[in-house]
């Protein structure tokens, strides 16, 4: 018996979406995607290192502009879990202008909220989707909701359902998540595009809130070892 905390030695790989060089969608009020990601990224990380995790950080700094090297980075790391941290948005069709400070910038109402996805070619599908189900539950225990919009039947869209009452999508084709060889999420954390959406998801008690469900989850889920 020891009561101080030791890191596990298989690290959590957390990867940061995206890249500064190519940052992904954009906000309500024009901030690149990666910029959300980046900050969520390293809440995530310094929570589950602060509960005794092992993490590897790939992509935090900005500079990963190669998909399969996020997972390679992971497998050579002999990481355990891969969860890849993103903000979402919706088909063009949904988006309008709007001015914000003198600028013409592109938003929408259409949807709201997180979405997970995993891949059935990942070699550890089904632990996968345990664990999206698992810290959708506990965000949805946290008041947040799932977007369904993912599942609409429009081109860019379209996916199907893997959980719905979780917020979880199969997405059997997502290099970060087909590469892992290990068990591997994609969350969306929140759409961006929708004005309200965009500042909620910057507050720290949501990143806090977030990174709780994701520590819990992959806890519930059998990845992190019970306490
Ligand atoms: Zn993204």
């Amino acid at each position: 018996m020891s009561t101080t905390a030791v890191a596990d030695e298989e690290p959590l790989a957390i990867d940061a979406g995206h890249s500064w060089a190519h940052p992904g969608s954009t906000s309500a009020t024009g901030e690149p995607e990666f910029m959300f990601n980046s900050a969520l990224a390293q809440t995530v990380s310094d929570f589950l290192t602060a509960h005794g995790n092992s993490v590897l950080r790939i992509g935090h700094d900005g500079k990963m502009d190669n998909l399969k090297k996020r997972t390679a980075i992971a497998n050579q790391g002999g990481a355990k879990f891969f969860l890849s941290l993103h903000h979402d948005s919706v088909q063009p069709r949904y988006l309008k202008d709007w001015q914000w400070q003198g600028v013409t910038h592109q938003y929408s109402d259409y949807a709201a909220g997180f979405s997970l996805f995993v891949s059935r070619k990942n070699p550890y599908s089904q632990a996968s989707l345990h664990c999206a189900s698992a810290i959708g539950g506990l965000l949805r225990e946290k008041g947040l909701h799932p977007t369904p919009h993912h599942a609409e039947n429009i081109q860019g869209e379209n996916r199907e359902w893997a959980d719905k009452e979780n917020g979880v999508y199969f997405y059997d084709d997502l290099i970060v998540l087909k590469t892992a060889a290990m068990p591997a999420v994609l969350l969306e954390a929140g759409v961006i595009v929708n004005k309200e959406e965009e500042l909620a998801v910057q507050q720290p008690e949501r990143r806090n809130t977030i990174a709780t469900a994701i520590e819990n989850g992959l806890r519930n889920c059998g990845i992190i070892n019970q306490k």
